[in-house]
């Protein structure tokens, strides 16, 4: 088979694989050759980069019920060598039609096999091809600590995808995956080894993702083990990833998980992340999920801002936090706009980026409650 069509084939699974961190663009794909082959993430310095985003091999041995490459599904499996990925990915970056890769693997003869094939492919970029790029590497279950010593030291970014919420959510999903062996480890490795790399390798970020729906987890489960990973890991990120049925695969006849769900826990893990609120402040309802119809924050400023509005002259940034229409670089716009003056008026608001129609029912301008048309939509 020719090498660019296993970059296809490769790169239309690793789409399958669905992932978090990059986001597929089928309106941006020049060629056919880069229609499933080429995603996009978004770097801090350098903004938005074309990724080549593929899979070593499409053969897995796991049974991951979700998963469309679970060993024996009908499904034409494509692998490449590591150094037949490593010419491809040259080549492509070499054209400027990447920059940037990020791979994945299906398992074959145990994880610590394939973590090998992948780490070979990168090193043969890294030091072959000399490529300085961005990488981005999924850990296998079961890749061994040296091995995840090694993608430390030639990945910019590592995800180790824990899938279930817990043990127990886990087993209903992939029951050959070890949670407390193959899969937490690696993401407390980098924190608690980082002085085993010498100083000048910069660590990877992590990342994670969760399967959402089919193990019958709640949110709080959910936000409860990607709260503590972020305290406790550093993670830099979890994702969530709505389950959809596929054909073949034992999970077929489960019901897709709603978009909505999706975004709700995003919305939360923000509020958690960058927003100050504790899980315990989050409206769950009684069976442990967030409300499809409804914004969280809104919701939380509903019970506690609506009789206690937030005065925009005098809060600190955690309240301002709290209102919503206001987000971070909102609320620092507010703090620079009140060292030239006072906020007088909506319209004084809305330049300087608060959402007004959200804003207005919560907050105060030197004591009064600005004016604003009655429209509370409740859906974020
Ligand atoms: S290990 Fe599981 S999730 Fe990964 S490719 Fe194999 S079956 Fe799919």
């Amino acid at each position: 088979m020719e090498i660019q069509e296993k970059v296809e084939l490769l790169g239309r699974a690793a789409a399958l694989d669905c992932d978090g961190p990059v986001r597929l663009s089928r309106q941006e794909h020049k060629t056919q050759f880069l229609r499933h082959s080429r995603a996009f993430v978004t770097h801090p310095q350098k903004g938005k980069m074309p990724l080549m985003r593929t899979m070593l091999t499409s053969a897995c041995e796991r049974n991951c019920y979700y998963c469309p490459f679970q060993a024996g599904r009908n499904y034409r499996r494509v692998s490449f060598q590591p150094a037949e990925l490593a010419q491809a990915f040259d080549d492509m970056q070499r054209k400027k039609l990447v920059d940037g890769l990020f791979l994945s693997s299906g398992i074959v003869g145990g994880g610590a096999r394939a973590m090998d094939g992948m780490l070979d492919t990168v090193d043969i970029l890294r030091r072959e091809y000399e490529y300085s790029g961005y990488i981005h590497l999924k850990v296998m279950p079961g890749a061994e600590t040296a091995q995840i010593e090694r993608a430390a030291r030639l990945a910019d970014r590592l995800s180790i995808n824990l899938e279930g919420a817990n043990a127990e959510r886990l087993a209903r999903l992939a029951p050959k995956k070890d949670y407390w062996q193959e899969l937490l480890p690696p993401l407390y490795w980098v924190r608690q080894h980082r002085h085993t790399l010498e100083p000048w390798v910069k660590l990877p970020s992590l990342t994670t993702q969760f399967v959402v729906g089919p193990a019958g987890e709640s949110d709080h489960e959910l936000l409860t083990t990607t709260i503590s990973l972020y305290r406790q890991a550093g993670l830099a990120r979890a994702y969530y990833s709505a389950f959809g049925p596929v054909a073949g695969t034992p999970f077929a006849h489960k019901p897709k998980t709603s978009p909505l769900r999706e975004h709700r826990l995003y919305q939360a893990d923000w509020l958690l992340r960058f927003y100050g609120f504790q899980l315990k402040e989050l409206p769950f309802d009684s069976r442990g999920h967030l409300p499809l119809d409804a914004d969280p924050k809104l919701m939380w400023a509903q019970t506690h801002l609506r009789h206690a509005p937030v005065e925009l002259n005098r809060a600190g940034r955690r309240r301002l936090l709290r209102v919503p229409g206001i987000g971070p670089k909102t609320a620092d716009a507010i703090l620079a706009a009140r060292r030239q003056g006072r906020l007088r008026n909506l319209h004084h608001l809305r330049q300087i980026g608060v959402q007004t129609g959200r804003a207005a029912p919560f907050i105060l301008l030197d004591g009064k409650m600005p004016e604003y048309q009655l429209t509370l939509p409740l859906a974020g």
